[in-house]
């Protein structure tokens, strides 16, 4: 096999905590992270010249190293001596910069194509330890389905699936630095903070109005602040039905959370309707089944 097609999954966090910063400037993190159907298409071939080359649909994303996609193909042919190198064809559909993971989704995607491209044989913990080199979501992004994400979110444990709902994703049209979020972030006594255990109870008992009535970010304390879009969006869908409305990861993106896709749909028009956010995409939950790597699916 020469050439593969591969599903990068956008992810979402139905809970996110912040519960210390660390010594080396990173955060102590407690995350329920989801993945959802909105993915971007890759297409990776084998070539017989050297190298890594990308071809995008998104002329300001960087073509060099400074794409993680890039440098995962990058990592795995060093690493292993790979004779000649990959093309890689990325469509991206994925917001940029957006919250949902779109370039680790991409790295992870790359990973765990090479190794059945080149038939590296690495199991899902030994591609999750490379993925960990090119950020800190590339082990959930290899994973996918519900799980919980602690320390800087690459100590996984696969949770009970969310049950069946509707996910809609709004994307305001601004740009918000992760870096801006987690710099301004100050957790106090007066922080409230989402009570993810009761989630994951929830999670175990099949019950989305409870897991939904729990859903929280930290993280909105500040990107919400600077950019009440993000309240606007909030409130719109909560009236349209959603049975939680929040930012996910640093944000922009917020998603909600409905039982019924006529809803979703409606809020969706609404929001379209009264310039909120002009990237709209109403999906659904990805089931990743028992952590087996099922790439057709990636
Ligand atoms: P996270 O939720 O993990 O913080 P994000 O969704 O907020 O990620 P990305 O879409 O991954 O953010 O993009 C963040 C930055 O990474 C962008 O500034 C972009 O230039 C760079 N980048 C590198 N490779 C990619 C890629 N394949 N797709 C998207 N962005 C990429």
């Amino acid at each position: 096999m020469r050439q593969l097609n591969l599903r990068a999954m956008a992810k979402i966090n139905l809970g996110l905590d912040v519960t210390g910063r660390r010594e080396d400037g990173y955060h102590d993190l407690r995350m329920i992270m989801q993945t959802v159907r909105l993915f971007d298409s890759i297409s990776l071939s084998a070539t017989r010249s050297e190298g890594v080359r990308i071809r995008t649909n998104l002329g300001f994303l960087p073509t060099d190293d400074g794409n993680l996609a890039v440098k995962a193909a990058r990592l795995l042919i060093e690493e292993f001596g790979i004779e000649g190198g990959v093309f890689i064809d990325l469509k991206k559909k994925i917001p940029v910069a957006a919250g949902l993971a779109g370039g680790s989704s991409d790295a992870a995607a790359v990973l765990v194509g090479m190794n059945r491209l080149f038939h590296l044989q690495l199991t899902q913990e030994q591609l999750r330890e490379r993925g960990v080199k090119l950020g800190a979501d590339v082990p959930y992004c290899i994973m996918r389905g519900t799980a919980l994400a602690e320390g800087i979110g690459d100590i996984l444990t696969p949770l009970a699936s969310i049950p069946p709902c509707v996910i809609l994703i709004a994307k305001p049209d601004l740009h918000v630095s992760t870096r801006f979020v987690y710099t301004h972030l100050e957790l106090t006594e007066q922080t409230v903070h989402p009570d993810i255990d009761g989630q994951i109870r929830c999670l175990e008992a099949g019950d989305l109005r409870g897991l939904c009535s729990l859903c929280g970010n930290v993280l909105e304390t500040v990107t919400e602040q600077a950019y009440p879009v993000i309240s606007d969006i909030k409130k719109r869908m909560k009236e349209h039905g959603a049975l939680a409305a929040m930012m996910s990861g640093s944000g922009p993106s917020v998603f909600g959370i409905f039982e019924k896709r006529e809803d979703a749909r409606k809020a969706a028009s609404v929001l379209r309707e009264d310039g909120y956010a002009r990237m709209l995409c109403v999906t659904e939950p990805f089931y990743a089944g028992n952590g087996r790597i099922q790439r057709e699916e990636v």
